[in-house]
């Protein structure tokens, strides 16, 4: 029977057989990768003797030709009554007044992290000599920073008021001529995201963690968020992390937390790949290093991502890239970035061996060479497939 799923008092997931889980199709390619991504997870499941009972919500173009509204107030509600749910990409209206859906969705719902493993599948085409040694998960703020949308435009009545403000009340010389971003990083949205990082590190057995800032220059927010990352190990967890001035370097049996300068981080994370494991960043570099991690190990047609807030228990997978919208309805693209967030999202239920069946059927089906135009162009002697097929072929492999 179809129920949903519940928070226990402890925070965890209740997890029925039968869950009913609301899902967005999407704009642009959502029509191609959507059926592809759930037919696979829907053969997954029922191998495990579960079954999803998906609920359409609408948003996007489809809700806005149905409802009249972009992002009708149900399907919020939808996501935030059943705690879990999957999306396929948006458009941003151009015009209008939403910025963007993606955005409104992660706001309405306080889904402060934005969660993207990142990891080399065998047989994915990758530009790196060593993919196989990626395997980071990258949790990024989501709420804060500088993208707030807190900007005022140069030459704006905004602007000029606030650069006379921030000149008689702190003696701060700004151009006339600027435009102004405000980039608010606090302790609580700092630290309830690196809790998170280390309760997954925690639990996922995982060994090493990286706070990545440029709080050498910005040292009031960017600094701030690695002092209130390390406050936090010593206060909240002594007992399974340590910081690496606090151990100097050994941590025994303990997580090793550390921190790295961003610039520093971007050249690391590709020179030396397998020092890096868990990190935990601000919404701008987490966006930065999050795609340029998916170009080393297959790009965005094959990177999955969620958004979360652990404490009500919400949780929104997503694929990571746009519509595509060149590709819409030609059942050409690669739906594994839907798909491998359908993953995440069973890791995240507890359907463990149901994911893992997945990811084995998608390196088998690459390891056939057997792929989407996006790897066969950087592929020799490989079969091209469409999307359906594609998905087709991974469920053969199941
Ligand atoms: P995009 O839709 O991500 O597409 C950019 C390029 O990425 C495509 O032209 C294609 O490259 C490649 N690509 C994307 N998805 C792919 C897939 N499944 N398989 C293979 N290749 C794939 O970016 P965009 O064109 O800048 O954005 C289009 C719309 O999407 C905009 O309205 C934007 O606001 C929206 N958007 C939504 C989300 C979201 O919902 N989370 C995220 C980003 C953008 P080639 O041309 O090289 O084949």
């Amino acid at each position: 029977m179809a129920e949903t799923i519940t928070l226990g008092p402890d925070g965890e997931l209740n997890v029925p057989d039968e869950p009913v889980i609301p899902y967005i199709e999407g704009d642009g390619i959502g029509v191609d990768i959507w059926p592809a991504a759930r037919s696979v997870l829907d053969a997954a499941a029922a191998r495990h003797g579960r079954r999803i009972a998906w609920k359409e919500v609408l948003a996007g173009q489809k809700g806005y030709d149905e409802t009249g509204e972009w992002l009708p107030a149900e399907t919020v509600e939808a996501f935030r009554s059943h705690l879990i749910g999957i999306k396929g990409p948006l458009a941003t209206p151009v015009g209008g007044g939403i910025r963007s859906l993606n955005v409104a969705i992660r706001r309405i719902l306080d889904l402060y992290v934005c969660l993207r493993p990142v990891r080399w599948l065998a047989g994915v085409p990758s530009p790196v000599k060593e993919p196989h040694l990626v395997d980071m998960v990258i949790f990024r703020e989501n709420t804060e920073d500088i993208y707030t949308g807190l900007e005022a435009a140069s030459g704006s009545p905004e602007a000029a008021r606030l650069i006379e403000l921030l000149a008689d009340a702190f003696g701060w010389e700004i151009r006339p001529d600027a435009g102004l971003g405000i980039k608010p990083v606090s302790k609580f949205g700092s630290q309830r995201l690196q809790r998170a990082a280390l309760d997954y590190a925690v639990r996922r057995g995982r060994r090493r963690i990286h706070w990545v800032h440029k709080g050498n220059i910005m040292k009031f927010t960017e600094g701030a968020f690695r002092t209130w990352g390390y406050e936090l190990v010593r206060e909240e967890y002594s007992d399974v992390a340590v910081g690496y001035h606090d151990c100097g370097g050994d941590p025994g049996d303990r997580i090793l937390v550390s921190d790295v300068i961003t610039d520093i981080a971007l050249q690391q994370v590709l020179t030396r790949p397998d020092s890096f494991d868990v990190i935990a960043t601000m919404n701008l570099n987490g966006d930065y290093l999050s795609d340029a991690l998916a170009a080393q190990v297959g790009g965005i047609g094959i990177a999955p991502g969620a958004n979360i807030n652990y404490v009500t228990g919400c949780g929104v997978f997503e694929a990571t890239h746009g519509t595509a919208p060149k590709y819409a309805g030609q059942d050409r693209v690669n739906p594994s970035s839907l798909l491998l967030s359908g993953v995440l999202m069973f890791e995240h239920l507890g359907w463990q061996e149901a994911a893992d069946d997945i990811t084995a059927a998608v390196e088998a089906t690459v390891g056939d060479q057997i792929v989407t135009y996006d790897f066969a162009r950087l592929m020799n002697g490989v079969t091209e497939v469409k999307c359906s097929e594609f998905a087709a072929a991974v469920i053969d492999r199941l």
